[in-house]
């Protein structure tokens, strides 16, 4: 019995269940092996060159670095043809709207790479009024790239780091081959501030306690 024969059919043995904490790191099986050899190695990532980091992302594009040699040279335009999402530049409050929805256009499997500090983090922007502080906080990042900006080696070491990430995963634990639909992420709604519709509930208790201490502070009007 080969290694990879053991390891389907102890996955699929009733007289030895897998323990459920063990669920989720289960060995990759042959199936998953092909399976993530194709996807990692011919993934198409879609531009969303923001600020001074897409210059680096698309130096990397060039033929100095040769991406094709990951299998990650077709860049698309389109949400529809792309299966990874490379964030590179600052993050505006106003950009974070297009980039949580375009990232629900992207069918699944999908994957997200934050290039920079600005992507990962709001970078020397954190806290600036109008600055996103990372996109992680809207949408699941898979990897960071750290840097200001990161160099084209740094991104390429970012694409290996997916790839390998993308090796370890197994069919029956990844969410998108899960029972039911796979759920939208809420797109943000730009107003005054940005407002991230999960967060309504909290912001409504909060408005709420403000305007019930805001009650017992004000002084009651005195008769004349
Ligand atoms: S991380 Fe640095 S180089 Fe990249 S977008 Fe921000 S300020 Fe520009």
């Amino acid at each position: 019995m080969t290694h990879d024969d053991r390891g389907l059919k102890g996955l699929n043995n009733p007289d030895y269940p897998i323990p459920e904490e063990l669920q989720s790191t289960i060995a990759v099986t042959s199936l998953d092996r092909i399976y993530n050899w194709t996807r990692a190695k011919s993934m198409w990532p879609l531009l969303f060159g923001l600020a001074c980091c897409a210059i680096e992302m698309i130096a990397t594009a060039a033929s100095r670095y040769d991406l094709s040699r990951f299998g990650m040279e077709v860049m698309r335009a389109s949400p529809r043809q792309a299966d990874l999402l490379i964030v590179s530049g600052t993050v505006t409050k106003k950009m974070i709207v297009p980039i949580v929805r375009i990232y629900n256009q992207m069918p699944e499997p999908k994957y997200v790479l934050a290039m920079g500090a600005c992507a990962s983090g709001g970078g020397p922007f954190k806290e600036g009024y109008n600055v996103v502080s990372g996109i992680d906080t809207f949408i699941p990042v898979d990897v960071y790239v750290p840097g200001c900006p990161p160099t084209p080696q740094a991104l390429m070491h970012g694409f290996l780091t997916l790839q390998k990430k993308i090796e370890s995963q197994s069919l029956r634990t990844v969410p998108w081959y899960r029972s039911g639909e796979s759920e939208a992420i809420p797109v943000p709604i730009l107003g005054p501030d940005i407002i991230d519709p999960r967060q309504a509930d909290l912001i409504r208790r909060h408005a709420e306690q403000a305007a019930a201490s805001r009650d017992t502070t004000t002084p009651a009007p005195t008769e004349a």
